[in-house]
């Protein structure tokens, strides 16, 4: 199946409406040759409602602090394929925290994804998407190395909610070093 058709078919999915209590709006963004597939955890409740990634207090960080790229940059297809283990904001648990994402959607939609998209490097985002992609490694020691996926480089990040602050607290090497060395490697892959 062709990327387009699949990316029809994901945002026409509601398969976890009943579940989630609310109609799911699936986002996903790119083309088969965007530069980076950029693979992260679940949209959060703005993305469900404006239907663009990382357009959220998480985004700022990841976009402005630590890519340092443009909005014009990053919702580039040209530059980025961007996914999520979840494709729809999960709702939240009743402690106020988002669920996880679900989990019929990475087998359904972003195993296809990832056969579909040919791009030169995989970033990801948060330890969700970590964990399906690289299930039998630690997540810290993914972040501070450069990883393999599908034969490609794959850089693997924390997730930049402010939600995740003792994770930062326990690894400050992370906003010191890892995150310089990461913006590097993807900047060079956008200028090509
Ligand atoms: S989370 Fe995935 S499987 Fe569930 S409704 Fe959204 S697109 Fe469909």
């Amino acid at each position: 199946m062709e990327l387009e058709k699949l990316k029809e078919k994901i945002k026409q999915c509601r398969l976890c409406a009943e579940r989630f209590g609310f109609t799911p709006h699936p986002v996903t963004f790119g083309k088969t040759n965007s530069k980076i597939m950029h693979i992260s955890q679940a949209p959060s409740k703005n993305v469900h409602l404006t239907l663009r990634s990382f357009n959220d207090a998480s985004g700022e960080r990841l976009k402005y602090q630590w890519y340092q790229i443009t909005d014009e940059e990053f919702y580039n297809e040209d530059n980025f394929y961007i996914t999520s283990v979840g494709h729809c904001y999960p709702g939240k648990n009743k402690s106020g925290k988002d669920n996880p994402p679900s989990k019929n959607c990475r087998d359904l939609w972003l195993k296809k994804e990832l056969e579909l998209v040919k791009c030169k490097l995989y970033v990801i985002v948060g330890s969700y998407a970590a964990k399906y992609l690289f299930p039998n490694e630690d997540f810290a020691t993914l972040v501070f190395k450069d990883n393999v996926l599908n034969g490609k480089k794959a850089l693997v990040l924390p997730h930049p909610s402010p939600l995740n602050m003792k994770w930062f607290m326990d690894h400050p090497e992370f906003e010191k070093r890892r995150i310089v060395e990461i913006r590097k490697i993807i900047k060079d892959v956008l200028k090509e």
